[in-house]
This record gives C-alpha cells, sequence and structure tokens, in this order.
C-alpha cells in the first residue's frame, strides 16, 4: 500500500502514521523527520534545511524531491510505505507522480486529515516529542504519564523550535497557500479521502482503517 497523509501542520499525521505503521507493516516516511535528523548530524543537507524550517518556511523543492527519490527506492519500500509531510507543493506533487510512473508505482490512496484551521495552535504549541524515539504528546490532548518522560522509550521531551507561536502562524500560511491546493490536485485524480481529524486520536485511527476498507474498532 502506498499512502499520503495530507493536512495541515498539526493535523496529526505524525501521530497516525506511528499507529498506522504497526497495522501495515510499511515504512513511516517523514521529510520533517529526515530534515531533522540531517540537521542534528550536521550534514549539509542538515544545514541547509535548518534555515528554512527556524523560519516556518518550506525547504526547496529541488533538495526535497531528492530525499523522496532515494528513500522509495530502497529495499523496505518495495512493498509501499505511508508518506508524512510529503508532497507539500504542487511542484512535488507533480515530480512524486512522475517517480511513481518510472517505477512502474501507484499511489493507493490520499488520506486528507481534516482539522478546522483554529485548532491547530494549539495542538501545535502544546506538542512535546521524545529526544530518542521520536513519539509525539500533547500536554493537554495526549499528555505522558510522567512530566516530560516518553511513555515508550523513558526519554526526556522536548518542545520543536518551529512550535513557536509566531513559527506556526507562518507554517499555517504557507500550509494554506502551498499545500491546501493539493487537496483538488488529489481530488482530480480520485485518490482523496477525507477523515475527520477533529476527534480523540484512537477515533481518527478508526476512520482512517475505514477508508483503507479495514476494522480498527
Ligand atoms: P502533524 O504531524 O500533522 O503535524 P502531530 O501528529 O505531530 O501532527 O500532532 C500535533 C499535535 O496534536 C501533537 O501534540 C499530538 O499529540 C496532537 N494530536 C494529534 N492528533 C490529535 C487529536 N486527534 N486530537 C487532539 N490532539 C491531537
Ligand atoms: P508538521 O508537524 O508541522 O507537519 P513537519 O515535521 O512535517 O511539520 O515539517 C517541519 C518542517 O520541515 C516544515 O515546516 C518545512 O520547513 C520542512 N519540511 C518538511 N516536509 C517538507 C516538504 N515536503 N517540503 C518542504 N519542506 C518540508
Ligand atoms: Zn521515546
Amino acid at each position: 500500500m502506498r499512502i499520503v497523509l495530507l493536512g495541515p501542520p498539526g493535523a496529526g499525521k505524525g501521530t497516525q502514521a506511528e499507529a498506522l505503521i504497526k497495522k501495515l507493516f510499511i515504512p513511516h516516511i517523514s521529510t520533517g523527520d529526515m530534515f531533522r535528523a540531517a540537521i542534528k548530524a550536521a550534514t549539509p543537507l542538515g544545514l541547509e534545511a535548518k534555515e528554512y524550517m527556524d523560519m516556518g518556511l518550506l525547504v526547496p523543492d529541488d533538495v526535497t524531491i531528492r530525499i523522496i527519490r532515494d528513500r522509495i527506492s530502497q529495499k523496505d519500500c518495495q512493498e509501499g510505505f505511508i508518506l508524512d509531510g510529503f508532497p507539500r507543493t504542487k511542484a512535488q506533487a507533480e515530480s512524486f507522480q512522475a517517480m511513481l510512473a518510472d517505477r512502474n508505482e501507484a499511489l493507493s490512496a490520499v488520506l486528507n486529515i481534516v482539522v478546522p484551521l483554529d485548532k491547530l495552535m494549539v495542538r501545535l504549541t502544546g506538542r512535546r516529542c521524545c529526544k530518542k524515539c521520536g513519539s509525539i504528546f500533547h500536554l493537554l490532548y495526549n499528555p505522558p504519564k510522567e512530566p516530560e518522560t516518553c511513555d515508550a522509550c523513558g526519554g526526556e521531551l522536548f518542545q520543536r523550535k518551529d512550535d513557536s507561536e509566531e513559527t506556526v502562524s507562518r507554517r499555517l500560511k504557507v500550509y494554506e497557500e502551498e499545500t491546501f491546493p493539493l487537496i483538488e490536485f488529489y481530488k482530480a485524480k480520485g485518490l482523496l479521502r477525507d477523515i475527520d481529524g477533529d476527534q480523540p486520536i484512537s477515533r481518527v485511527m478508526v476512520a482512517l482503517g475505514r477508508s483503507l476498507g479495514q476494522d480498527w474498532s
């Protein structure tokens, strides 16, 4: 299965992808996570990406398209993948279609997680992530059992620098301008499925399953 998770920052793409991989046994590919790993390793890619990410802007298309082309060519992607945070622009979506066609592959579905824009600020400023394993929490909506500690691995939780109020505002604007048009792009291809993301995390998961023809209730 080749799945794209679409939706604004804070929609719950990363949270749902973490759960989906346990059901579908295919890799979770997050361009945001790949860039953050590159920043941590201080690679040239990381140095370039950081400038854009810290400002809440998109990393240039050519760089982003290249890392996805490399990633989906790896062996673990043969049976499929869950893309989270890619594509984010029309140019990325078009290149991605060409990439898949070259490989004689096709997308199974684009799952569009729909959340009212006015809920996203609280979701993003309250987000906390594990330094060690990347698990995602929320101070109010999905709090860890022990403060500032990851339930999964005991690692320390931190707040992403780009989850500050000012940077979130910029990211939401970038979403509306660059990424929102992809809804029509995929609708026209008959691939889009809307999922109500404005309900508890476990219920969103059930809705995602249903849209894939699975019963996860
Ligand atoms: P995205 O990857 O789309 O940016 P995340 O999965 O990181 O979104 O979720 C953003 C924040 O919202 C996290 O703190 C997460 O715990 C929280 N969250 C995710 N899904 C829900 C939900 N259905 N209801 C409330 N909060 C949620
Ligand atoms: P979110 O949880 O808000 O969806 P991500 O972790 O997906 O955030 O992305 C964080 C940042 O990484 C983005 O604001 C952007 O700077 C960069 N980024 C991630 N994916 C892409 C992409 N497909 N194209 C360009 N930039 C990207
Ligand atoms: Zn952890």
